[in-house]
């Protein structure tokens, strides 16, 4: 069995968004996808380690902006490589809009934003399955949606840019997680290591420096 198979599907990207009480975070996932329409319904899974999905089991609406190709890398660095639990990731960004259900939705490198009624979690193991319907949804700019290719290719960083990384001590390494970028220095990585922000395994990172 050759998992690498996974690779072969193809993904767009999104920064999903919530708000409990006054805590508004975000975080960019690859799995929104329109599973019906009558009603009209969106499903997306999130990584049960995730804060946003702590935020999702205690409230029933958010929203989705569709990530577009003219999204920088500042998006996904903002709302990919850290944790709501840590930080606020709203702190100092000015790129959002408050939708009508009080949820933020991203208004810069985005093309569409969906606001969602989640009416159904499907427990999966690691992650838990939305399913929601639609509350509002707008068309934001013309340009294509990002799909995951697309980062890979044009918005993620190239390793050969940065042959000498300025934040690696001397003796030490850099790593950075194929899946979503997050890079980790050191003398050498862990073979058990786990992506904190995306939790894949060690063998998804490869070595930059
Ligand atoms: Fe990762």
């Amino acid at each position: 069995m050759n998992t690498k198979a996974m690779y072969k599907l193809s993904y767009g990207l999104f920064v999903l968004t919530a708000k409990v009480g006054d805590k508004i975070n975000g975080c960019i996932t690859n799995t929104a996808i329109q599973v019906a329409s009558e009603p009209n319904q969106i499903s997306f899974a999130v990584n049960k380690a995730n804060y946003t999905h702590e935020m999702l089991m205690k409230s029933d609406v958010c929203n989705i902006s569709v990530i577009s190709e003219e999204a920088g890398f500042e998006l996904f660095k903002r709302f990919g490589f850290q944790s709501g639990r840590e930080v606020d990731k709203f702190a100092g960004f000015t790129d959002f809009v408050l939708a009508e259900n009080g949820v933020p939705y991203i208004t810069k490198g985005t093309n569409a934003y969906f606001s969602i009624v989640i009416k159904q979690r499907v427990d999966l193991g690691s992650h838990t399955l939305f399913i929601g319907e639609l509350a509002a949804m707008e068309v934001l700019s013309s340009v294509p949606s990002a799909t995951y290719s697309f980062y890979q290719a044009n918005i993620k960083p190239k390793p050969a840019a940065e042959a000498k990384p300025s934040d690696v001590p001397e003796g030490m390494h850099k790593w950075r997680c194929k899946i979503c970028g997050y890079e980790y220095v050191g003398v050498s990585l862990p073979e058990d290591f786990i992506c904190p922000v995306c939790k894949h395994p060690a063998e998804d990172f490869e070595q930059v420096y």
